[in-house]
């Protein structure tokens, strides 16, 4: 089938908000594989409120741009949705609200970062209004954009078209938090575990079982903070090649302190890449605050021999697009931060990949966002019941249905897989989420796929000047 094309044509003589509806309709095309035409003969022409032209689809338009920064009002809910940029017919306009969770400004009004620097989940779009963060919203709008342009042209596809031609292609990820070779540091982390397992959890039973996982593991020689081998291993008897990302660089206490000159932690990367695995920047603890520093660290891997392409911040320690800055300037591909460590779901309201909004240029970022979804860590608060843990990573991964193909990230760190750190039951949900029948592909992949469809989807044109 040969790609279908569409135009959109928008009424307002706002240039920010012109930039800004034309990002949401690039993320629509993008979703579904759709080219978009800046101008001339288009399969499909969408109109964004009253236009002069003739159009075959006509979109509510009630989009405001706010100052920045400023938070999102509370949003008025019609047929089940929240909205927040409703036309002045009552109808939502489903660019706009693209806009709002894509883009994000709520988030830079936040004043309340939490003790690491971050936005808490309370204080992100879903969080403040208390949206349920395992909807993903944007892809609901955007569902809601395909039926009205499906009416005017029938012969597209009801659902998106996975570019892996897969119904469901998700991204497993590990980021290496705890690689060293030294007995006495990893001795160290596992009493520190152990603390804050009956201390601060108050969970006995986890205290119990990574003292007993560490003395096993001692007794057969294997590292007890660490589980990279065995992760590869199940990873090779399935066929799934993964993401590892690595912290190139320690230079903060919070940082995991292994050095990429150590022969431990070089060989292990070198069994990760001979496997097939790509090798990522976990970006260490202070790399946004030090000019430079996050490139560095993208040097510092590619000079060990293992060039990278994106990365996920150690912690998720980020405040906004300051990431997004230095990823770009370290000639960064894709990042995958965007999510939380405690709460599973969709910060973004997206369960696809995209590209970030830049407010300063009103255009999108050349560098593509997939979603952190899943961190295991977090499926112990959405459910105290380890049985369900499968379950549940696997219900909210594919939570779009059919409104979506995927391209979003779980992250489940080696060391869950020692039992010195976790409930050790979270290991065997990894391995049975692997097992219910999706197709997982490398975070590179993702990227390469999303931003191919992005740039059809005519994220890059330039549109018309903006003060
Ligand atoms: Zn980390």
């Amino acid at each position: 089938m040969t790609v279908p094309t569409a135009r959109l044509i928008v009424a307002t003589t706002d240039p920010r908000a012109e930039a800004r509806l034309r990002y949401a309709f690039s993320a629509y095309a993008a979703l579904h594989g759709i080219r978009v035409v800046p101008d001339g003969p288009a399969d499909v022409t969408v109109a964004h409120g009253d236009v002069a032209e003739p159009a075959d689809v006509t979109l509510a338009a009630g989009y405001r741009p706010r100052p920045l920064p400023s938070p999102a009002p509370a949003p008025t809910w019609v047929d089940g949705m929240p909205c927040f940029h409703l036309a002045p017919d009552g109808r939502p306009d489903l660019l706009g609200e693209v806009v709002e969770w894509l883009a994000a400004p709520h988030e830079s009004a936040c004043t309340d970062l939490d003790d690491v620097g971050r936005v808490p989940p309370q204080h992100t779009l879903a969080g403040t209004h208390g949206l349920d963060r395992t909807v993903p919203w944007a892809n609901r709008w955007l569902a809601r954009v395909h039926a009205a342009v499906r009416t005017a042209l029938p012969r597209l596809p009801a659902a998106p078209l996975s570019p892996f031609g897969a119904p469901r292609t998700f991204v497993a990820s590990h980021d290496l938090d705890h690689l060293s070779g030294s007995r006495l540091t990893n001795a160290r982390r596992v009493v520190k575990n152990v603390a804050i397992a009956f201390a601060h959890r108050r969970d006995v039973r986890t205290g119990v079982q990574i003292s007993a996982a560490a003395a096993h593991r001692a007794a057969r020689r294997a590292p007890i903070a660490d589980d990279v081998r065995g992760v590869l291993a199940g990873e090779a008897a399935r066929g799934i090649r993964a993401t590892y990302t690595v912290v190139a660089e320690s230079t903060h206490p919070r940082d995991p302190g292994y050095g990429l000159d150590e022969d431990y932690v070089r060989r292990t990367l070198r069994a990760v890449a001979d496997d097939g695995h790509e090798l990522a920047v976990h970006g260490s603890y202070r790399s946004l605050e030090q000019p430079g520093q996050l490139a560095h660290e993208f040097d510092l891997l590619a000079a060990a021999g293992f060039p990278a392409t994106g990365g996920r911040q150690h912690w998720l320690r980020h405040r906004g697009a300051e990431l997004y800055s230095a990823l770009i300037t370290a000639g960064a591909r894709w990042d995958s931060t965007r999510g939380h460590p405690d709460d599973i779901g969709y910060r973004h309201g997206a369960a696809f990949p995209f590209l970030p909004y830049d407010f300063a240029t009103e255009r999108p970022l050349p560098l593509v966002e997939i979603p952190l979804v899943v961190m295991e860590r977090a499926l112990c608060s959405a459910t105290p019941d380890p049985a369900a843990w499968p379950g549940t990573a696997v219900d909210v991964l594919r939570a779009a249905g059919e409104d979506g193909w995927g391209g979003v990230a779980v992250l489940w760190h080696d060391a869950a897989f020692t039992g010195t750190y976790y409930p050790v039951r979270l290991a065997d949900a990894y391995w049975a989420m692997l097992d219910s029948g999706d197709h997982w592909v490398t975070a590179d992949e993702v990227a390469d796929a999303a931003r191919a469809r992005w740039e059809t989807a005519g994220a890059f044109a330039r549109t018309a000047a903006i003060r």
